[in-house]
């Protein structure tokens, strides 16, 4: 099968993506609007290209032709659909360096780190798509069978944040589309742009409809979820947001799969080696500016190498270089847009109110651009703001304990549980540990690996359900029993 003109098959290569003007993608097509609207780059505070503001009535016109590509689609074979995709998974790599210099422009990360984003993005699709999902036989008696098979739902919209715009889109593409579903991507209003190239991209290998993409203000993630035409919403945001998209989706009983908000905190041991667990800590606390679900927001450190493990993490920090993502040895670039840098910087407010002793950073560039330097907080209260909440931005608490039941209870006491890190040399205690806290990922001497092989999801307020494995995939299924008697 060639699902939709495979461009990278004929004699002449395809044009490269032009990565100036963007449109929405409705039923094959660039499809543009009356309004339209820009992101900003964060480094600079300059607007970004156009993108278009999609209506009520752009979002009739991507349901009915993701519900028509529906039918056709599901009936392609699984082998056929994961062909499809990794041959999208081959132009995305193609076009890397384009997606990198975007991501740069409209998020603001490093250039180093935006490639690892792209390189990771078909790593996840390649990964995605090699899983199988076959018809589980359940009894296999003389005169019955049970079988259990996965088959898709039927239109689902993919609703995406600004941290990671290329890779969170991806994480919806490869398993809705090989299990045969179609998809409607939302990218987020602050970062719609390599969204929308990653969905006109995927032109070339899906029929029309199949994957569509729509851009638009604050009123199009209520319309998509609200619509009747759509079978799930696999959301990933803000744990508030993720409750208005569950609100929405339950009048018709949607599926949703929500990837929310975490407060991640490490568990540091007495035993450790402080120098090297220290820089790690410090590099997985303010990557991508501490904007990551997943980035530590809360160390506790045995309360017997404190002293020598925080001056450790702190000259560490120092080395990390703030600036915008193209300049040279950047690590951490700018907040990605001016609601989130007020809200990080509202943290930063509480420094006087609440006497907290910083021991790095503390003090902010003036503009332009959305910078904060990388600030860590010595053992500020327990139900202080900066503890509790998630601040998703490059100020992290240092916390003290005694013992590993206190480390436990407090690491626990969040409404949290997306992630966790044990670093411990005895690797049956770290277990043991790690088997305690309350969350959907516990990584022992490491944070953030992720394998998509594995399933990834909250714990909590969290999130419901998973994406990535076998779970993700059946995520986007229906699960059917055949009962077949002789
Ligand atoms: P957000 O919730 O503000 O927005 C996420 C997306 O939802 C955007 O596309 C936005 O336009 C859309 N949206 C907003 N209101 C909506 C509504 N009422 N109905 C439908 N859609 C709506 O989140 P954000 O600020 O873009 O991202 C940061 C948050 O995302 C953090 O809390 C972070 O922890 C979380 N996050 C979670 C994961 C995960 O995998 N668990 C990954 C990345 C980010």
């Amino acid at each position: 099968m060639a699902p939709h003109a495979d461009e990278t098959n004929g004699s002449s290569s395809p044009a490269a993506l032009d990565f100036t003007t963007f449109s929405n993608v409705i039923n094959g097509k660039l499809s543009s609007t009356k309004e339209t609207r820009h992101g900003f780059n964060p480094a600079t505070g300059k607007p970004n290209p156009e993108v278009p503001v999609s209506t009520p009535e752009d979002v009739d016109r991507a349901v009915e032709a993701a519900q028509k590509a529906f039918k056709p689609w599901s009936k392609v074979s699984y082998e056929d659909r994961r062909k499809a995709v990794l041959a999208f998974a081959d132009a995305l790599e193609k076009e890397k360096e384009g997606f990198a210099k975007m991501l740069v422009q409209e998020q603001g990360k490093p250039y180093g780190f935006a490639m690892f984003e792209m390189d990771f993005a078909a790593t996840m699709i390649r990964t995605a798509a090699s899983l199988d999902l076959p018809t589980e036989e359940i009894v296999d008696e003389a005169d019955r069978k049970i079988r259990v098979r996965y088959t898709p739902l039927g239109v689902t919209v993919g609703i995406v944040p600004w941290n990671y715009p290329v890779l969170l889109c991806v994480s919806k593409v490869a398993p809705c589309l090989v299990t045969g579903n179609t998809l409607i991507i939302k990218p987020s209003p602050f970062t719609p742009y390599s969204g929308l190239k990653i969905v006109e991209l995927a032109q070339r290998f899906f029929p029309p409809g199949v994957i569509q993409a729509l851009s638009g203000n604050d009123s199009l993630g209520p319309w998509l979820t609200a619509h009747p035409g759509p079978a799930k919403i696999s959301f990933t945001g803000s744990t508030a947001t993720g409750k208005k998209v569950m609100e929405s989706a339950s009048k018709t009983l949607k599926r949703v799969t929500l990837e929310l908000g975490g407060n991640d905190p490490a568990i540091v041991t007495e035993d450790v080696d402080v120098e090297e667990v220290a820089q790690k800590i410090a590099t997985l606390a303010f990557l991508n500016s501490g904007q990551i679900c997943l980035a530590l927001k809360r160390i506790y450190v045995h309360e017997k190498i404190f002293d020598q493990f925080r001056d450790a993490v702190v000259r560490h920090t120092k080395t990390l270089k703030v600036g915008a993502g193209n300049e040279e040895g950047v690590f951490l670039g700018p907040i990605q847009n001016s609601m989130q840098y007020e809200r990080v910087k509202g943290f930063f407010g509480d420094i006087e109110k609440e006497n907290w002793n910083v021991v790095v950073g503390g003090k902010n560039p003036d503009g332009p651009g959305y910078f904060i330097n990388p600030t860590i907080i010595d053992r500020p209260a327990d139900d202080s703001r900066i503890v509790a909440e998630e601040p998703f931005g490059p100020i992290v608490p240092l916390l003290s304990f005694k013992t590993d039941e206190e480390a436990i209870t407090r690491a626990n006491n969040t409404i949290y549980g997306l992630g966790a890190s044990v670093w411990c040399r005895d690797l049956d205690r770290a277990t043991e540990l790690a088997e305690q806290i309350e969350s959907g990922s516990v990584w022992v001497n490491t944070h953030f690996e992720l394998d998509v092989r594995a399933p990834f999801g909250g714990h909590k307020q969290s999130g419901i359900g998973v994406e990535f494995g076998l779970a993700g995939l059946k995520s986007y299924c229906n699960s059917q029993t055949l009962y077949l008697k002789k």
